[in-house]
């Protein structure tokens, strides 16, 4: 059983969350129409719903904050973030962005050609998104194991090098633009990609002359795993497991939301090749602003600068690990099914296996996270059929291989009590798991239903 990681900080300013009582949620939930995207955070007690630009910055982010130089050209919070890029990954050049899907929007269509494929362990959805908007097709080609949530597997996040050296023969390496490589894996559940596999995958690419990208937005939690769980690497430092990952690629996007603890924020890096470079800032211009802020506040600048070496620190990343890694003991002691082991970021609860008896098109998913409001005023959302949707095509419901509700760790916000908190949430609703009902849609909109759906639940 893990111990918790106690804090390697302590508490500066704190921030008053609300107690509701079950009444109070119940009547809150019914006027969001049992969506949890339309609660107010206010009436949430523990915010588990995302860890994207949910973290607690430190004191000497704000400190970065206060001293930032907000000049249109050449401010000096450019330069920390050059240093600091140069220093942690060894690329030549960066380009701020807005937040990751603007790093998307730059790069993917100088890369990608109408009609080609991109292949990856497995896509982000705002990622897959910008490859299809760029005329790409993307495809997933994740191992087997990510998809057999009881047993153990150190690298779930994987891609599987076979299939990828098939797809390539299949598909023919002329209709094919990149690799791009998913740290940690967050659609599969945050698992860890290993140094091993981004180096097989880039070797394959690079024989076929394929870029390779890193979609790096948990590049710091991937590098903890690979320590923790790599032969060869327990002596390393984060510092070098990150250097060599990012050495077998030829660029990287990134949103700073994550492992770089700050609010808002993206980069794109670019190792060497000085023409894509030149390529990347002539886009930034027209969609996110000049080249030295990118969309960015030249305070975010600094921040961003500071909180891309603070995610890397080990001790950091100990407690931040151990926390999730507490969690999922302690769900596995009370025999609450989830994607095991645990991710970096989050752990996916097993909704299917909770709740065998409601079946994917009354979102199992979707009620095991509202049961989790009623229960405690814990937030977390369906990974599921139904954030899924439709068949655009028919109209049908699709079914997920998995029903998923998430539970995804904001960066340095919550303390050992609200995990246990969580715990025994589960547990009482462990105890009445076979009373509990689906849910029907009422109302949905044509693409990203999940966000604006209202439901009701069946009786
Ligand atoms: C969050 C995320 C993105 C998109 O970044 P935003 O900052 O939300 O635009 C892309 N890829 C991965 C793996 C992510 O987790």
């Amino acid at each position: 059983m893990k111990k918790y990681v106690a804090e390697p900080f302590k508490i500066k300013m704190v921030e008053t969350i609300k107690m509701t009582t079950r009444e109070e949620r119940e009547e809150l939930l019914k006027k969001a129409n049992y969506n949890v995207f339309a609660l107010n955070s206010g009436d949430v007690y523990i915010d588990m719903l995302t860890d994207s630009g949910t973290g607690a910055m430190s004191d000497k982010q704000w400190a970065g904050m206060m001293t930032g130089d907000e000049a249109y050209a050449g401010a000096r919070g450019f330069f920390e973030l050059e240093d600091a890029v140069h220093e942690i990954f060894d690329y030549k050049f960066v380009q701020p962005v807005h937040q990751g899907r603007g790093a998307e929007k730059v790069l993917f269509p100088l890369i990608v050609k109408k009609g080609h494929y991109v292949i990856s362990n497995m896509f982000f959805d705002t990622t897959r998104a910008h490859v299809e908007l760029a005329g790409g097709k993307a495809m997933d080609l994740v191992c087997p194991e990510a998809l057999d949530t009881k047993t153990y597997a150190d690298f779930k996040g994987n891609m599987d090098l076979e299939k990828m050296k098939e797809f390539i023969e299949e598909v023919g390496k002329e209709n094919i633009d990149a690799v791009v490589m998913t740290l940690t894996n967050n659609s599969a559940g945050g698992q860890p990609v290993s140094v091993a596999n981004v180096k097989a995958a880039s070797e394959i690419a690079k024989a076929n002359g394929l870029k390779v990208i890193i979609d790096a937005a948990r590049y710091a939690e991937n590098s903890y795993f690979v320590k923790q769980r790599e032969k060869g690497y327990e002596n390393k430092s984060i510092s070098e497991i990150v250097k060599e990952t990012f050495s077998y690629a030829d660029a990287f996007t990134m949103s700073a939301k994550k492992d770089a603890i700050v609010n808002m924020g993206g980069a794109i890096g670019v190792k060497d090749d000085e023409e894509l470079f030149k390529a990347v800032k002539g886009m930034t211009i027209p969609y996110e602003g000049f080249v030295t802020y990118g969309g960015l506040a030249g305070r975010d600048l600094s921040a961003l600068a500071i909180g891309l070496k603070e995610g890397i620190n080990e001790d950091y990343l100990y407690y931040r690990i151990g926390q999730i890694e507490y969690l999922g003991d302690k769900l596995k002691e009370a025999g609450i099914p989830f994607q095991y082991p645990v991710g970096g970021h989050a752990v996916f609860l097993d909704a299917k296996a909770l709740l065998p008896h409601i079946p994917y098109y009354e979102f199992p998913g979707q009620a095991l996270a509202c049961e989790m409001y009623l229960e405690a005023g814990v937030r977390c959302c369906d990974i599921g059929s139904y954030l899924l949707g439709v068949d655009p095509e028919t109209g049908e419901q699709l079914e997920s291989k998995m029903e998923f509700t998430r539970l995804a760790v904001p960066r340095r916000v919550y303390t050992q009590a609200h995990f246990d908190v969580i715990v025994e949430a589960l547990k009482e609703i462990k105890k009445r798991a076979s009373e509990m009902k689906g849910y029907r849609i009422t109302w949905e909109p044509k693409v990203l239903r999940h966000f604006t759906a209202k439901l009701e639940p069946l009786k």
